[in-house]
């Protein structure tokens, strides 16, 4: 499974594509004006990190002892949008997708990583299974974790190496596009 680096990155990759398809929306749907109204509330560095640190956050289960379940499920991506748009002090729709598409980034990459241990991949259609899912690509290669291991960081060191080689390219483009549409979306009055 990816590291935390890779999940940051993807993270504002999905959340920034977010932003350019619902800035394009007409409509009430248009959030061009709620997300530089959220932007402006929650401020563009505080804005980014949180981000980042929503694509991180289904791995809190490995505190619990219970790695790749119910905190890698579509469930939990409803869960969070709905939790983010309910705190959220404007643009609460804006907010709830993008913070369900950092999350749901989460579990694309998981999907697409390399998991060596039983039962492999991730829980994620929960609630409605509790079957294990995992892509054949192996995209990205695991986290090693017997850190008193050199091999080990080598290892780690590799796996950063590629998903930064993936994920940068991914995510500049991501924030190039979200540039392009939210520009759209303003000369258009969304
Ligand atoms: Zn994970």
């Amino acid at each position: 499974m990816p590291t935390p680096i890779a999940h940051g990155l993807g993270a504002i990759a999905a959340s920034s594509l977010v932003a350019a398809a619902s800035s394009l929306v007409p409509g009430r749907f248009a959030s061009r004006r709620g997300f530089e109204a959220a932007i402006a509330r929650i401020g563009p560095r505080r804005g980014i990190a949180g981000i980042a640190g929503i694509g991180v956050l289904p791995d809190v289960d490995l505190l619990l002892g219970m790695h790749r379940g119910v905190t890698h499920s579509l469930g939990a991506v409803f869960l969070v949008g709905a939790v983010a748009g309910a705190i959220a002090p404007t643009a609460r729709l804006p907010v709830a997708l993008t913070a369900a598409a950092a999350f749901a980034s989460h579990l694309l990459l998981d999907w697409l990583g390399t998991d060596p241990s039983s039962p492999y991949g991730i829980m994620a259609w929960w609630p409605w299974t509790t079957d294990f899912y995992l892509s054949d690509a192996q995209l990205f290669m695991r986290v090693c974790r017997e850190y008193w291991m050199p091999e080990c960081w080598r290892h780690n060191f590799l796996a950063a190496c590629r998903e930064l080689a993936i994920l940068v390219p991914v995510t500049a483009a991501a924030l190039l596009i979200a540039r392009r549409a939210l520009r759209l979306g303003g000369r258009s009055g969304g």
